[in-house]
């Protein structure tokens, strides 16, 4: 996370140099030829040449920190300067006041705003203080130069607090989409979590008893997991979830399907309107491509890591909860590890007698 937010960071100053680079380049061009000014912009090359140097340090792996303290007291002084520079508050650069605290807290934090709008002030008192004085230099653009300069400076800064709120909306979205996703994720396999898991299947629940569907559910548990953790120790076991984790995902492939890891060895695949015939074809499936994978218990042994699987399958009102599925694969597995392992076990609910029998393939 704390890597995101750095990387988030760096990018942000990145982006900023390049975007303050243009604006001053622009505002350059932009005084020679429309305004027809004719003393060099010294403010605007200071700026330019500390947003180069940042932006080469930036890149370099340098200190962002370092490289956004520069950003902003730059930015400051050229405020400063360039506003006793161009005519005090009767000059264009006033407007870029309110951009500074913005800029202090999207650079470092909301403390920093509050000190940028100190300084903000601070500069602010001392323009007009010089301006009252009658130290400020007048600027000599006429009626009409001084209304173009005045416009510009305003479209820079809503263009800059469009740009800054934006890429701190998109940003923020970002960051709670990735918590969300993490939230619901299994961090060894990928795969949905619990709570995922839970959500989905009361869902597809309701769904299927509003839509009288099939909803059916295997859950799936590794042979003697413990066996493979001991033997060839706990890397090759989370190797082998991993494995069943992709087989799994390779079965259940349609968009609706869910696959998630219940917890330890025991996984989870949730597929709405599929019945039963289909729902044991797929466990059967899944149970061949193990065997296929010859994964061993020991590195040197001959036995085969193998998996149980139990299947319900319900339609409509039949689907009592949630939990009531759960239940039943729950059992229907625990059946197939009573029968030997290695096996796939159905699930017969007669809802009238209320009887529950299982079928071991
Ligand atoms: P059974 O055939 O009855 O399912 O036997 P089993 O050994 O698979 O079942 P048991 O529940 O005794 O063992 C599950 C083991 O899974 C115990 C636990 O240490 C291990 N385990 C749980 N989570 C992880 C994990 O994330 N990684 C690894 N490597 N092992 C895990
Ligand atoms: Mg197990």
């Amino acid at each position: 996370m704390d890597n995101t937010i750095e990387r988030d960071r760096k990018q942000l100053i990145e982006n900023l140099i390049s975007l303050l680079a243009t604006i001053v380049v622009v505002g350059v061009v932009a005084k020679f030829v429309v305004a027809k000014g004719v003393n060099a912009p010294v403010p605007a090359i200071f700026l330019a040449l500390i947003l180069i140097m940042c932006s080469r340090y930036v890149r370099k792996g340098g200190s962002l920190d370092l490289a956004a303290g520069f950003i902003i007291g730059s930015v400051y002084t050229v405020f400063l300067v360039a506003a006793l520079y161009i005519g005090g508050f009767k000059g264009p650069i006033v407007y870029l006041a309110p951009l500074m605290p913005i800029l202090s807290i999207l650079l470092f934090d909301r403390k920093a705003g509050w000190i940028g709008f100190t300084v903000s002030l601070l500069l602010l008192s001392i323009v007009a203080s010089f301006q009252y004085v009658g130290w400020t230099n007048s600027i000599f653009i006429g009626e009409t130069g001084l209304l173009i300069s005045n416009y510009c400076v305003a479209a820079i800064s809503c263009l800059l607090v469009t740009w800054i709120v934006g890429d701190y909306a998109r940003r923020s979205k970002e960051h709670s989409e990735a918590h969300l996703r993490n939230a619901e994720t299994d961090f060894l396999t990928g795969l949905a979590n619990r709570r995922k898991i839970s959500d989905t299947l009361k869902q597809e629940a309701d769904r299927a008893r509003r839509s009288n569907s099939y909803l059916s559910l295997i859950l799936v548990d590794i042979d003697y997991f413990k066996r493979l953790n001991d033997s060839s120790g706990h890397q090759a076991g989370d190797r082998c979830l991993i494995v069943v984790a992709e087989l799994l995902n390779h079965f259940a492939m349609r968009s609706i399907d869910v696959v998630g890891r219940y917890g330890g060895d025991e996984f989870v695949v949730i597929l709405p309107s599929t019945n039963a015939h289909a729902a044991s074809e797929i466990a059967e499936k899944i149970s061949g491509e193990m065997a296929s994978r010859s994964l061993r218990y020991e590195a040197d042994g001959s036995d085969r890591v193998s998996l149980s699987l139990g299947v319900v399958s319900l339609q409509g009102e039949a689907i009592e909860s949630a939990d009531f599925l759960i239940k039943c694969a729950d059992e229907a597995l625990y059946y197939g590890k009573d029968k030997g392992r290695n096996c796939v076990v159905n699930t017969f609910v007669d809802a009238q007698a209320g009887q529950v029998s299982f079928e071991r393939l």
